[in-house]
């Protein structure tokens, strides 16, 4: 790996972060008159804690990573849009990326005009590793992985992940959004021996969360330490703080659930497979599956029409006449494939 230095945007690298009322006195005191606040209304009329410490311990237990190598964001949107903030010189760095995957790493780049260099998956939408080196030059400053991969569905292989993290000597990001629908393990516990690698996950996907927008980025204290420079001051507000920090006591709950759909997704796959319409159900380490069938565009009007919404990706790299299909409750996969077989 370079060093952070060589891989850091220069002012980024010099900044002097603001430094709010709450980092420059910690503890508790009877009297706050630091941070123009307004005294009534209790507890809202605070600024909440800017860097979440007491549910950054809740998350460090449950996921067995230190609470100084987390960081908190708006969503896992949030982190996504800093790494790049952080690491890509607008008009001179650039990006390496899967491709299709999730379509906010290109937005992001494109928002602050950094390149963004789209590599091919291989016909088992894996990485198809040489292609990604040769998209590298020496001002690629991250590679973007997604495991398992959205729209595609599946984990990208262990070991092609690994050759990257271990090869490349930049920023390699692997989004486990969707990681706890996984039969694989997370990267989580590789962190201590890859200083170079940045885990995101969510609390949008298995914990049910996705309007209370939390996101978590894993990595290096130092990595950390650049992402709290740079975030909003008071970017995850106090209900959400509060919410999720009850939220995250319920695990088994949280587990209950991710069963009750890892139990629905084969039953979805089989019923989808046998009708004619469809051509190719890939297989899926996640909550949604892509299935390709013979006329996307056709299919999704008439599921519009009957009041079902699937996501139509048949505009997307490698996945003509595919759509992608969220796992539900028994009842609503019971409606979709009922309208399906009427409809075949
Ligand atoms: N990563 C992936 C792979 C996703 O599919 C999504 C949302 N669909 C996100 C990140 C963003 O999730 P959030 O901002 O809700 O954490």
């Amino acid at each position: 790996m370079k060093t952070l230095k060589d891989l850091v945007r220069n002012n980024i690298w010099a900044l002097k972060p603001y430094s709010c009322a709450r980092d420059e006195f910690k503890g508790e005191a009877s009297v706050y008159l630091d941070a123009n606040e307004n005294p009534f209304g209790a507890p809202y009329n605070r600024y909440p804690d800017p860097r979440q410490w007491a549910l950054k311990e809740k998350i460090a237990k449950i996921k067995g990573v230190p609470a100084s190598q987390i960081m908190l964001g708006n969503g896992s949107d949030e982190p996504i849009d800093l790494i790049i903030r952080i690491f890509c010189e607008p008009g001179v760095d650039n990006m390496v990326a899967i491709e299709p995957t999730y379509g906010m790493y290109g937005v992001s780049a494109d928002i602050n005009n950094v390149e963004y260099h789209r590599v091919n998956l291989d016909s088992n939408f894996d990485i198809d590793i040489d292609a990604i080196f040769k998209a590298v030059d020496d001002n690629t400053k991250v590679i973007w992985l997604c495991s398992p991969n959205n729209p595609t569905g599946n984990a990208l292989s262990r070991d092609r992940i690994r050759r990257i993290i271990d090869g490349f000597e930049g920023i390699v990001v692997v989004d486990e959004a969707y990681i706890d629908f996984s039969s694989q393990p997370s990267w989580l516990e590789e962190l201590p021996a890859m200083p170079n690698l940045i885990v995101l996950q969510t609390f949008s996907k298995a914990w049910g969360l996705a309007s209370v927008r939390c996101g978590m980025a894993f990595a290096s204290t130092d990595i950390i330490e650049l992402f709290n420079k740079v975030k909003y001051p008071y970017n995850i507000n106090l209900l959400t703080q509060n919410f999720v920090s009850e939220r995250i006591n319920l695990v088994d709950e949280k587990n209950r659930r991710v069963t009750a759909i890892l139990d629905e997704r084969p039953r979805v796959m089989r019923e989808i497979g046998k009708l004619p319409i469809v051509e190719k159900v890939y297989p899926s380490d996640a909550n949604f599956v892509l299935v390709k069938v013979r006329d996307a565009n056709a299919t999704y009007q008439r599921l519009v029409e009957r009041g079902i919404i699937v996501r139509n990706r048949h505009s997307v790299t490698l996945c003509g006449n595919c759509l992608r299909i969220t796992i539900g409750t028994k009842e609503e996969n019971d409606r979709l494939i009922e309208e399906l077989i009427i409809n075949n």
